[in-house]
């Protein structure tokens, strides 16, 4: 019988989704593909004071935008307090756990007292084998586990290795408070198990809880899952990720203009490798993934990378696609609100016929969306400053020029065009850029654009002339 993988991501709302936290969801996805199994999704929501509605929304919206999907509703740790409580209480009748009426006055010394020998502070064990007859009037207990005192607690870590806890150093901590809420320790355990959870894969930051998981797993009789602890994320410079060198949530990856499959496939390689393949499609990282492929250095955030390999989705996008992810991202970009007020059936249409030029250079959809702008453009166009030096004297001159040819233009498309100009440029001896630069400042309003041909036979020819006409008469 083979026993399918189920898989898990276990978020905090505390906060969006950040990008850490993608690639351990991604991690999760890939391997739950790759296997033919299940990715669960668990909103870890235990601490009501940091947890938040809000966030649980930007976390799901984040995986959703991100491309990832898990199976069935996503669970939330706090709704399942009762059974955290059940199984802390039968931990106890097993004799695995017991109540700790230790006040806070006594825990207080315990800790006074390690730091005064130089020890790290524990718990000093003193109710695990009292008798609970002996216990004081109205203190609430809370309910420690036994915890091995000798030997090791092994952590078979499909990334780290086998990483070695002395049980020395693992004290009887606390799995339910006296509340008779469960620890995060503890929840974790519990809903890993009943969610039928065969892989961990999370941060590394985990590994040290991954020893004292395993104390209560193995306190249960349960099977400790396969575990996967990914190293963390850092900057292009090696430091810990900040804001600065990226460590932002997805939304805001989104709002950069980058494509969900492009940020799939940079955040893979992030700590996983296949060769040296950096561009793969969904379906040759499903094929590929490995826990066991994962490094065990930190990778570094790198948001050149990025670009380059957004640039080269955005290239192989198909073009309607295109246009669309740009208009979805206009009410987030500086001007963008003008051109969505503008966008009619007809500028769609021309967006389309644009987008071939316009997406060859873009790298990411803001700067699609800009090198777009001037199709939202009104008559007379405002100049960039390049724009404005090359429509001096010189420049409107030969926009008067050549306009009577382009006028005469029979059919207006970029082949004819381009052949009304270059027969003016052999006419009047002047170069065909000379003729091209100024036409495409009169047109774009910049400097740089796509080809100018293509430009004038988005816009089309009415639009066009009059564009060219208001430069050549200086406005
Ligand atoms: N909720 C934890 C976090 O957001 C993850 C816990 C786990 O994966 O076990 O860091």
């Amino acid at each position: 019988m083979s026993s399918s993988v189920v898989t898990r991501f276990a978020p905090s709302p505390t906060g969006y989704l950040h990008i850490g936290g993608a690639r351990t969801a991604l991690f999760n996805w890939l391997y739950a593909k790759h296997t033919g199994g299940k990715m669960l999704l668990r909103i870890e929501d235990t601490d009501r004071e940091r947890s938040s509605e809000a966030a649980v929304t930007a976390i799901l919206d984040g995986l959703k935008w991100l491309g990832l999907d898990w199976d069935g509703d996503a669970v939330s740790q706090y709704e399942r307090a009762p059974r955290h409580r059940e199984v802390a209480e039968e931990l106890v009748t097993r004799g695995k756990a017991y109540y700790c009426y230790a006040s806070q006055a006594e825990l207080e010394e315990m800790r006074e007292k390690a730091r005064s020998e130089g020890r790290p502070p524990r718990y000093d064990g003193r109710w695990r084998d009292r008798d609970p007859k002996e216990a004081p009037e109205g203190i609430k207990p809370v309910i420690r586990i036994k915890a091995p005192q000798t030997g090791e607690t092994l952590v078979r870590d499909q990334v780290q290795g086998d990483v070695r806890f002395p049980n020395k150093d693992l004290d009887d901590f606390i799995i339910l408070r006296s509340d008779g809420n469960p620890t995060y320790m503890h929840a974790v355990v519990v809903d890993d198990h009943d969610m039928g959870v065969t892989h961990i894969i999370r941060g590394d930051d985990h590994l040290t809880n991954a020893a004292r998981q395993t104390v209560i797993y193995d306190a249960m009789g349960w099977d400790v899952p396969v575990m996967g602890h990914i190293p963390l994320i850092h900057g292009a410079d090696g430091a810990k990720l900040s804001k600065r060198h990226g460590a932002l949530g997805v939304e805001a990856y989104r709002a950069m203009g980058y494509l969900p499959a492009a940020l799939r496939n940079y955040l893979v390689r992030l700590g996983w490798s296949h060769g040296d393949d950096e561009i793969m499609s969904d379906e040759q990282m499903i094929q590929w993934f490995e826990i066991s492929d994962i490094n065990r250095g930190a990778s570094r955030f790198d948001f050149q990378k990025l670009e380059a390999i957004n640039g080269h989705y955005m290239r192989i996008s198909d073009d309607a696609d295109l246009v669309n992810a740009m208009i979805d991202i206009l009410p987030e970009i500086e001007g963008g609100a003008e051109m969505l007020s503008r966008l009619d059936d007809n500028m769609q249409k021309q967006l389309l016929a644009a987008m071939p030029g316009l997406k060859e250079r873009a790298k990411t959809l803001v700067e699609l969306a800009d090198s777009a702008k001037y199709l939202f453009a009104k008559r007379p166009l405002a100049l960039d400053e390049k724009a404005y030096a090359l429509l001096n004297e010189e420049g409107r001159s030969i926009l008067s020029g050549v306009l009577p040819d382009l006028a005469a233009v029979d059919g207006w498309s970029a082949e004819p065009l381009d052949a009304a100009v270059r027969a003016y440029a052999e006419k009047t001896g002047l170069k065909l850029g000379k003729i091209a630069q100024p036409l495409r400042a009169a047109l774009t309003g910049r400097a740089t654009s796509p080809g100018v041909f293509d430009v004038l036979a988005v816009l089309g020819r009415e639009e066009s002339l009059g564009r060219i006409e208001d430069q050549a008469k200086g406005q």
